[in-house]
């Protein structure tokens, strides 16, 4: 059995570790502060069968037009972000094509469908089945148009991948969920789906029980990993670490590290913001207002609204425009009552622009594995990718496998 080291203490890290663990292997985490406390700590919590299909970039000119002059509260952008990401974006464009996307998805559902049945093992052994509700997500719509285009998609997704919902004209959604205060159009909800009530927690959590395995987390900074003749090694605050194998899952922090060993991986940065409210009638499930670009799901701090995709480099400064937007518009349908005071969180869904996360071995060097790129669907995939990485590690050759390798996508 081979000593691992799995820099990145997220969703995607942590699973990775745990599941490195279960086959014997000799795991440390190295994390530059603890488990949870970036992108896996303010998500919006959904483990999401429903997104059997990766976001792809609109292609129509009338929606790229509505997001050029930032009409919609979905998606905003600035210019250095855009220019800094434009080959990116432009690959992401490219894939986005209803072929392309079609073939991308066959592939993405694989790893959704699985999603709930992975983490389970992970909820129970970890105790956090307090954390977990199995009410599915709501995707709430305010126009009659929009919502009758949402029907025919739900039912294709159930034709196609097994994707189960129900569908609600506006008022008997609103009998379903009495905190909404005007009548929607419609609603679609898809009933697979989990919603984790602390996404930090849950990673927090999964990190606890690899530790309680025998595992070992250390604080470091992967900027000091070296290749050595022998293998790698890193310094953290336990020391100098050497390993033969290092599992880079540092989501979007991960091209950073990776350029340093000649990698140039071409990454879309989604950025997302949350807020806490102290709504007064708590949420049955949580919703996607779709108009609006913003969800609103329960959480341990209140009711938690999270924002869609800024397109902005990596370390640009806080931004609060389209959260505040948001919640203006949700105050509409819900009482959001006030805002929690907190310190304002951000985190970056990190995307490949073929919308797939990387995994698998490194194509220029021995011992280094990718697991990162997970975009919209981090927290949902996590334990999902990390048995694929155990499958890659230990040599198999799959389809699934092959359109997740970085060797054929860089
Ligand atoms: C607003 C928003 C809402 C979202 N909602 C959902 C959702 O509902 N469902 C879903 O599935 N996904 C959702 N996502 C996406 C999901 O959160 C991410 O895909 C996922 O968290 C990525 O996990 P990760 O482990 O790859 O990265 P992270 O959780 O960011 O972990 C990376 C780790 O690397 C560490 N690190 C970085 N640099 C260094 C360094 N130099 N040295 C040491 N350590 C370092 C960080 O401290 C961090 O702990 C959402 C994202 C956003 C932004």
């Amino acid at each position: 059995m081979a000593e691992f080291l799995v820099l990145g203490a997220g969703m995607v890290g942590v699973s990775s570790a745990l599941a490195l663990q279960a086959r014997g292997h000799q795991v440390t985490i190295v994390d530059r502060t603890g488990a949870g406390l970036e992108t896996s700590y303010g998500n919006a919590g959904m483990i999401q069968v429903e997104a059997a299909e990766p976001y792809a970039l609109p292609r129509d000119m009338a929606t790229l037009f509505k997001y050029a002059l930032e009409i919609s509260n979905d998606v905003t952008w600035k210019m250095n972000g855009a220019l800094q990401m434009a080959p990116a974006l432009w690959s992401y464009f490219c894939n986005s094509s209803p072929e392309k996307h079609a073939k991308i998805s066959r592939v993405h559902s694989q790893l959704t469908f699985r999603s709930t049945a992975d983490h389970e093992p992970l909820i129970r052994d970890s105790e956090s089945e307090h954390l977990i509700t199995h009410c599915g997500l709501v995707m709430l719509h305010r126009d009659e148009r929009e919502f009758q285009k949402a029907s025919k998609k739900a039912e294709f997704l159930m034709k196609e991948y097994g994707v189960t919902s129900d569908i609600f004209d506006g008022k008997s959604y609103q009998e379903k969920e009495p905190a909404l205060k005007k009548t929607p159009a419609g609603a679609v909800h898809y009933t697979q789906s989990w919603s984790c009530s602390s996404p930090g927690g849950l990673t927090k959590a999964y990190c606890d029980l690899f530790v309680k395995r025998g595992g070992r987390f250390v604080t470091g900074d992967a900027s000091t990993l070296q290749h050595t003749v022998s293998g790698w090694q890193i310094l953290t605050s336990d020391g100098e670490l050497k390993v033969e194998q290092v599992v880079v899952a540092l989501g979007p922090w991960s091209p950073e590290l990776l350029r340093r060993f000649g990698y140039q991986i071409p990454m879309v940065y989604k950025r997302g913001y949350h807020g806490h409210f102290n709504a007064p009638k708590t949420l049955q499930r949580p919703f996607l207002d779709v108009a609006n670009g913003v969800l609103a799901a329960p959480m341990v701090k209140g009711l938690r609204v999270t924002t869609g995709a800024a397109l902005v480099p990596l370390n640009s400064a806080i931004d609060t425009s389209q959260l505040k937007r948001g919640a203006i518009a949700l105050n509409e349908i819900i009482d959001l009552g006030e805002q929690v005071e907190e310190p304002q969180w951000m985190g970056t869904r990190p995307c490949m622009p073929d919308m797939l996360p990387l995994v698998g071995d490194a194509p220029n060097h021995k011992g280094l594995w990718f697991h990162f790129g997970h975009g919209h669907q981090g927290f949902t995939l996590g334990p999902t990718t990390s048995e694929l990485l155990i499958q890659a590690i230990e040599g198999e050759c799959n389809e699934l496998l092959e359109a997740l390798a970085p060797i054929n996508r860089l």
